[in-house]
């Protein structure tokens, strides 16, 4: 199977607490690869235009701002399958319901203070990448 791309966030709960190299670590162990990252502070607008899909939610409001609250690492996953490789390490959306071995169940805080975010589908992951990289910014 040829390698596929997703997109990956490592949330403000994380690099708050220096865990940017732990997380990175589990994604590398799962057989995905870094293949383009940096490290920025999401402002409210680009928030609300990548959660937009969750614009109804009960919980849109809070997790914009925390989104926002502190500096995230947006990166472009390499790997067989990406997409789902990527959701498995990173286990359920509730940290109390994610697996063992998995990115949640080792580091997050709460179900929304849940360290990472992935990509859902190919499709998303497409438009997730292009929403916050050039082309000539990922290097495979
Ligand atoms: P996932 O990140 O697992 O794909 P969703 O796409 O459903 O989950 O939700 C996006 C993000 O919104 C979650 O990762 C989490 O940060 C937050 N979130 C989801 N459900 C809730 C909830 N019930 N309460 C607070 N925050 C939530
Ligand atoms: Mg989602």
């Amino acid at each position: 199977m040829a390698a596929t791309r997703t997109f990956s966030i490592i949330k403000p709960d994380a690099t708050r607490r220096n865990l940017t190299g732990a997380v990175t670590k589990m994604l590398e162990e799962a057989g995905l690869r870094v293949v383009a990252s940096k490290r920025i502070r999401m402002s409210r607008q680009q928030a609300e235009g990548f959660y937009a899909v969750h614009k109804e939610r009960p919980f849109f409001e809070d997790l914009v701002a925390f989104m926002i609250s502190g500096p995230v690492v947006v990166q472009v996953l390499e790997g067989e399958d990406a997409v789902a490789r990527n959701r498995k390490v990173m286990g359920a959306t509730n940290p109390a319901n994610a697996d063992e071995g998995t990115i949640r169940k080792a580091y997050a805080e709460s179900i929304e203070a849940n360290s990472v975010h992935g990509s859902d589908s190919e499709e998303n992951a497409a438009t997730e990448i292009a929403f916050f990289f050039k082309p000539d910014e990922i290097v495979g």
